[in-house]
């Protein structure tokens, strides 16, 4: 699939906003197009990189800890593929480790790097647990979720408020009872 240009992206636009019922060509719309053609490369900076590419680097000096490790309220920016409209929530991201780590910051970039893509967050919070668990080995991985859908809150139903919870659990974290409650607190008392 060939990649639009600049410009192919910056037309669309201008047709979206004709579509609106507006004229692209007055003052304030003029440059609109390019900054949205712009916007969209940091919007959707996920498909420029692989996600699972930042947790290459581990880290095994650590002392025996093997205590859950839980990074939690990471800003969650996405977009619905159904609606091409924002989901704005926070993920809790835990894992058991299995005699090595990876540092806290890349945790949040896996978030990240997998929510700037058109997206369900059904299969974001799958997609964020099972590259933990590929990638790290873990005992355990855990990820929590909760996020507003614009296309309910902005449009539709219109139910402002209202957050959609999605959770996945993998390994201990989901099969012992008493790892899966340490994590399920930790994340609740955010
Ligand atoms: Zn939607």
């Amino acid at each position: 699939m060939a990649k639009p240009t600049e410009a192919e992206a910056e037309a669309a636009v201008r047709l979206l906003i004709e579509w609106a019922g507006d004229d692209p060509d007055r003052e304030g719309l003029i440059d609109t197009p390019k900054r949205v053609a712009r916007s969209y490369r940091e919007l959707f900076a996920g498909y420029q990189a692989d996600p699972r590419d930042y947790l290459q680097r581990t880290f095994e000096e650590i002392a025996g800890y093997d205590e859950l490790v839980v990074l939690k309220n990471i800003r969650v920016t996405s977009f619905c593929e159904h609606h091409m409209l924002p989901v704005i929530g926070c993920a809790h991201v835990g894992y058991l480790p299995n005699r090595r780590v990876v540092g806290i910051s890349k945790l949040a970039r896996v978030v990240q790097g997998f929510s700037r893509r058109l997206q369900i967050q059904e299969k974001l919070t799958a997609e964020i647990a099972s590259a933990i668990q590929d990638i790290l080995d873990p005992q355990g991985v855990g990820v929590v979720i909760e996020a507003e859908h614009s296309c309910m809150t902005l449009r539709g139903v219109n139910t402002i408020g209202v957050t959609l919870t999605t959770s996945k659990l993998l390994g201990v974290i989901r099969d012992d009872a008493r790892t899966r409650e340490e994590f399920l607190d930790l994340v609740r008392k955010s």
